[in-house]
């Protein structure tokens, strides 16, 4: 496991047991790392106060990140805290439901708009408050984006746009940041079963079959998978690692068409 043990970290995006970013919380606690998490609204606010309590943590802050002045506030908040900061998660998303299904050549200006602002503008901003906390001992910057930002997914539509834009953010934010030592990156995570997806995205259940069938591992990937290459880049591991998109997908990328699954006798190296 790796050690985060001294390291500080602040967690957007959890929603409930199932969300990525509680599954990076969870390991990323159990690894040593002290944390701030942030709940979007007071319904997931009774959900978020358990959780972060289960795994230690005191400090549980609003922000909603389409409201303006949001994250100025959060930041205001883990101020009176903590002066530094070693890593930041982003696994913010949203966009009306109504539009993640059918064309995306149907998509509003208003959906548009609002989904560019949440799922991509939010990790900018936070990236300009969090420079700050980690000015004199560098820090990592973490956000979660998915293949339909390289390539078209059935109904994944005006997210594919807005997780396209994120994935140039990360690049254009590690090239600002680099030079007083904040590295940036993306995981690029295969599909998993939470409020966001399986309840945003029409036909879910048919691309998360898709990809598990034809990822050469042959399975989809887990909470703890995504947690794992989070930890990673949170750690000193990865400190010289920048502007990187780091598929957690089975390594789903490589593929072209649909798997043919050899018969085992073509499979003997002699
Ligand atoms: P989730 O529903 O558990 O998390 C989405 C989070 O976004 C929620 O916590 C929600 O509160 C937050 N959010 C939405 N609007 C917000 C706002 N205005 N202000 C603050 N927070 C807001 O779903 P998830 O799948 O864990 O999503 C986390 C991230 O992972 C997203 O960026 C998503 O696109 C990305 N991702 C998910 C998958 C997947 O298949 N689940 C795959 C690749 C990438």
């Amino acid at each position: 496991m790796v050690n985060l043990s001294g390291k500080k970290g602040l967690i957007l995006g959890i929603a409930n047991k199932d969300s990525l970013a509680w599954g990076i919380a969870e390991k990323a606690a159990q690894a040593g790392a002290e944390l701030i998490v942030t709940y979007q609204n007071d319904v997931l606010k009774k959900r978020v106060l358990p959780l972060a309590s289960s795994i230690g943590v005191e400090n549980v802050f609003p922000c909603d990140v389409s409201q303006e002045g949001s994250i100025c506030t959060l930041f205001e908040q883990v101020g009176k805290v903590w002066s530094e900061i070693d890593f930041v998660l982003h696994g913010v998303a949203f966009s009306d439901k109504s539009e993640l299904k059918g064309l995306y050549v149907n998509t509003s200006r208003n959906n548009f708009l609002n989904t560019l602002l949440i799922s991509c503008y939010s990790f900018t901003e936070l990236a300009f408050h969090a420079q700050n906390f980690m000015k004199d001992k560098g820090g990592s910057l973490l956000t979660l984006s998915y293949y339909g930002a390289e390539k078209v997914i059935p109904h994944y539509n005006v997210m594919g746009v807005a997780k396209a834009a994120l994935e140039s953010s990360v690049r254009y934010l590690a090239s600002d940041l680099g030079p007083v030592g904040i590295r940036v990156n993306a995981l690029s995570c295969g599909p998993v079963r939470t409020l966001a997806a399986a309840g945003g995205i029409d036909g879910f259940n048919y691309i998360l079959k898709w990809t598990q069938d034809n990822a050469p591992l042959r399975r989809g990937i887990t909470q703890e998978d995504a947690a794992n290459s989070a930890l990673y880049y949170f750690s000193d591991l990865s400190s010289a690692v920048t502007g990187s998109i780091h598929p957690v997908d089975s390594g789903y990328h490589v593929v072209g068409m649909k798997a043919v699954d050899a018969p085992d006798l073509e499979r003997v190296v002699v």
